[in-house]
């Protein structure tokens, strides 16, 4: 008798959800970065309980015809990527073909989408990957998820969720980063029917800044405008002074990408070495845009550590882009480091 079994589709379907899903906030991440992808100009997030039990992302984006609708919900279907080639040079946040596999198998997903060029739009639900309704309806243009009872059908994963305002807090987080490297985008946050943030979309890195940190921390800014070997670095990083008690302003976007890396924290903690009292940490929001092929998003299911083919001329580049601001700011009037 065979010991050994394929696991069933359903039990399979989990165990790949739970790579990529692990919060309210992993949800909240992969339909933003979906609404980000689709073109939006105005993305609005809401959420009820921490996410735990509703969540709704609405997007003015391209959206999704009732044809494609239910491929969409498939594992590796993506619109994304076609070839093995497209993986050298992805400028698109998503591109797995994961996402909406993964939270329709673990909570009840209502979909109400409309492409700008078509009469109707399609209301589509589907829980625990169990498709319930696909039909036409009036909607606006763009895509509003809603998706409710996350972990409904897992209940050892549901067991690991914090207290719904910690989860509400990891969401505003993300919400917060993925403000930060979308300025041109408006974003609205909403928790329990409050605003939190909401942000003009104009553009400006400045206004992002000041409307999800504050005045204080965007009048401490120190202004960075970078190039070397290929890479552009600009953004914001803050006067010594102002550092902060802890590391979490500390926001490295990548091609647009919210990322988490050491090369680039150690550069930046560099940078300021003997310049901060001991316990302040400090804060930057800074854009690097280097050619798709130098760096590798396809490390792990959510995307955001990321490799590079070069750490050590990365780490570099934030290192000089962050000292040359803190000179300048130091000795205005005189010669600073140059590029
Ligand atoms: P990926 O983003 O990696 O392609 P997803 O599972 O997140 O995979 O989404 C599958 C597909 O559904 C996307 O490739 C895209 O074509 C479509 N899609 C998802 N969300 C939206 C949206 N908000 N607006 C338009 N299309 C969307
Ligand atoms: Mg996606």
């Amino acid at each position: 008798m065979s010991e050994i079994k394929v696991l069933s589709k359903e039990v399979s379907e989990l165990i790949a959800a739970g790579e990529v899903i692990d919060r309210p906030a992993s949800i909240i991440k992969e339909l933003l970065e979906n609404a980000i992808d689709a073109g939006a100009n105005v993305i609005t997030v809401e959420i009820k309980n921490g996410g735990r039990t509703y969540i709704r992302v609405t997007d003015n984006g391209k959206g999704i015809s009732k044809e494609d609708l239910p491929t969409a919900f498939l594992r590796h279907a993506t619109s994304k990527i076609s070839v093995k080639n497209d993986l050298d040079s992805i400028m698109t946040l998503g591109f797995r073909g994961e996402a909406l596999a993964s939270i329709c198998a673990v909570s009840k997903v209502d979909v109400l989408t409309k492409r700008p060029e078509e009469d109707y739009g399609t209301h589509y639900v589907i829980e625990g990957a169990v498709e319930k309704t696909c039909e036409e309806c009036g909607c606006p243009d763009g895509t509003t998820f809603v998706v409710r009872d996350i972990f409904y059908n897992v209940p050892a994963r549901l067991k690991f969720l914090k207290k719904d305002v910690s989860e509400g807090n990891f969401a505003a987080d993300l919400v917060t980063k993925l403000t930060l490297s979308h300025p041109e985008i408006s974003f609205k946050f909403i928790r329990d029917n409050k605003v939190e943030i909401l942000t003009a979309g104009d553009g400006k890195i400045y206004s992002a800044v000041y409307s999800v940190y504050g005045r204080d921390f965007a009048n401490s800014m120190l202004e960075v405008d970078y190039t070397w070997q290929g890479m552009h670095i600009t953004g914001f990083t803050v006067k010594p002074l102002s550092a902060k008690p802890n590391r979490r302003f500390q926001n490295f976007f990548v091609n647009k990408r919210y990322v988490k890396s050491r090369a680039c924290a150690a550069a930046l903690e560099e940078a300021y070495r003997n310049l901060l009292m001991t316990g302040k940490f400090p804060a930057c929001v800074l854009y690097i845009d280097i050619p798709p092929n130098t760096i590798d998003v396809n490390v792990h299911p959510t995307k955001i550590e990321v490799r590079f083919s070069d750490e050590k001329l990365m780490h570099e580049a934030v290192f000089f882009a962050v000292k040359n601001s803190l000179m300048k700011n130091d000795r205005p009037n005189e010669m600073h480091l140059e590029n």
